[in-house]
């Protein structure tokens, strides 16, 4: 049976995250701290992990970072309402996804099988091996550097296949815009958030059918974009 920890120092959404995810044959357990969280982590090698940012003896961006040092398990943090930055600090730490208070148990549980199914591609394909990649009537072909749509080739800058390329490396997860900065623009642009704006834009007009109201190439709203392969 998978293994979840849930790290949340609030007793009710404890035991709820642990009723969801036990309804779905999940082993969990459970810590209320940082400190726990981090031990729990390492003995129990989960194959999930649901964090909450807010715990009494310090930030839960201290367990993602310290998970991350060994670790590429699904990690989805639970974050208030109010703070935008507090999910991007969480991401930029390392966090898969993240989940704002309060939300569903369908909610939940589909970030929960999202956040599975990235993680098996990502064990079980090396990114190079699957060089095609098919979303809607877009075609992308990683080893020769091409895209269609429609059966049509369209060009892409050098900029607009970097930032393509990553956001399909990590299908699925949310990027913060300082993650797409540093990986296309490199250190120098980490502040440069127009940048990953101005050339999200560019992709869109080229490959979303509708670019207003994108299929693929998604805003998480304050914070950054996420590339679904599958909807
Ligand atoms: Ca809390």
């Amino acid at each position: 049976m998978p293994i979840a920890l849930v790290v949340e120092d609030e007793s009710h959404i404890r035991g709820f995250v642990r009723a969801a995810l036990e309804a779905e044959g999940w082993t969990v357990f459970e810590a209320d701290t940082v400190q726990r969280g981090t031990v729990e982590a390492a003995t129990r090698q989960p194959d999930l992990l649901v964090l909450d940012l807010g715990l009494p003896d310090g930030d839960g961006c201290e367990v993602i970072r310290s998970v991350r040092s060994w670790s590429s398990v699904p990690l989805i943090v639970l974050s208030a309402r109010s703070d935008e930055s507090e999910k991007i600090r969480a991401l930029d730490a390392g966090a898969s996804d993240y989940l704002t208070k309060p939300f569903g148990v369908g909610e939940l549980m589909a970030r929960v099988r999202a956040s599975q199914r990235n993680h098996r591609r990502a064990g079980d394909v090396p990114a190079a091996a699957e060089t095609v990649v098919r979303v809607g009537d877009v075609e992308i072909d990683r080893a020769a550097r091409l895209v269609r749509k429609g059966g049509e080739a369209v060009h892409l800058t050098p900029r607009e296949w970097g930032l393509l390329s990553v956001l399909l490396a990590n299908a699925g997860r949310v990027l913060t815009h300082r993650q797409l900065l540093l990986s296309v623009w490199g250190p120098a642009a980490a502040g440069q958030s127009h940048y990953t704006r101005i050339y999200m834009g560019n992709l869109r007009r080229k490959l979303e059918t509708n670019p207003a109201q994108p299929d693929f190439l998604l805003t998480e709203n304050a914070v950054g974009y996420r590339l679904v392969l599958d909807r």
